[in-house]
């Protein structure tokens, strides 16, 4: 079995001193992708890096998070924005725009709601300007970002850690959207409810590393080796084979995002096999 992690922060502090050994730990654990997500400028450049470090493993989503409009310098989102334009032509290294979208509780009571909507309106447009996937951070904001999104030529759509409202479920498959979910998979009703109801074809899975764990991940840092107990929650309430669950997300990640090394090791296997 093959998996994958759709949405980790590879770049982010608390891992800084740890990548290579959370590499080899995913390796150890058969999770044989991470999509490294981006907050800023900063991390953008440190994403690109690790998939330049990490060549078969890690890809790089570049963007900016709602969470950090709050501290961008004057040039910053036209320098992300030029950022993804430069690794148009890329995509073995730059295959999405994230994590980007919007979160009116980091917005200060409102002042900041309108440079969320001004960096999320450029995310968006430079997503469709280079036709990448985008990985959409919609917390208390799903309904706003769902109507927003047809205004744009974006054909590519993950919404990450996709909580409520369930009702918009329907809407998000009927699009051919997709969801990432991860470990609260194990412990959230609400999380496991959503997981019977989705399509398989419009799943993947995330641990949104280096945020922290309740259930039986209480007090252990949160790495890619979560994946597989992760699908295997996923398979019992879809009442189907781990493997079968696997194989469908492997596929799944490897449709959304084109990733072309991944999908030609597994065509050399298949070639092996034969
Ligand atoms: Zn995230």
């Amino acid at each position: 079995m093959k998996f994958v992690d759709a949405h980790i922060h590879l770049s982010d502090g608390e891992y800084s001193q740890k990548v290579g050994e959370i590499v080899e730990d995913a390796k150890r654990s058969n999770v044989v992708a991470l999509v490294s997500n981006s907050m800023d400028l900063e991390t953008s450049l440190l994403s690109l890096r690790l998939a330049e470090e990490y060549p078969d493993h890690v890809y790089a989503a570049l963007g900016i998070h709602p969470w950090n409009v709050r501290n961008l310098s004057p040039n910053e989102l036209q320098d992300t924005v030029n950022l993804i334009f430069q690794h148009e032509e890329r995509r073995e290294k730059v295959v999405a725009v994230g994590e980007i979208g919007l979160d009116f509780q980091y917005a200060r009571n409102g002042k900041l709601q309108d440079v969320q909507l001004q960096v999320f309106h450029e995310m968006l447009s430079t997503a469709e300007n280079v036709s990448l996937p985008v990985i959409i951070h919609s917390r208390g904001t799903t309904s706003q970002i769902m109507s927003l999104l047809p205004s744009y030529g974006v054909k590519k759509v993950l919404l990450h850690w996709f909580s409520r409202p369930i009702g918009l479920l329907s809407q998000i498959v009927d699009r051919g959207y997709y969801i990432t979910e991860g470990p609260p998979s194990l412990f959230s009703n609400g999380i496991r409810e959503i997981i019977r109801r989705i399509p398989l074809t419009n799943l993947l899975t995330e641990t949104d590393g280096p945020v922290r764990f309740r259930g039986p991940f209480k007090g252990k840092m949160t790495t890619p080796s979560f994946i597989p107990s992760v699908v295997e929650a996923i398979a019992q309430l879809k009442g189907k084979k781990e493997t079968e669950v696997a194989d469908q997300i492997f596929q799944n990640f490897t449709n959304f995002f084109e990733v072309r090394g991944v999908r030609d090791k597994r065509h050399e296997e298949r070639t092996i096999g034969v």
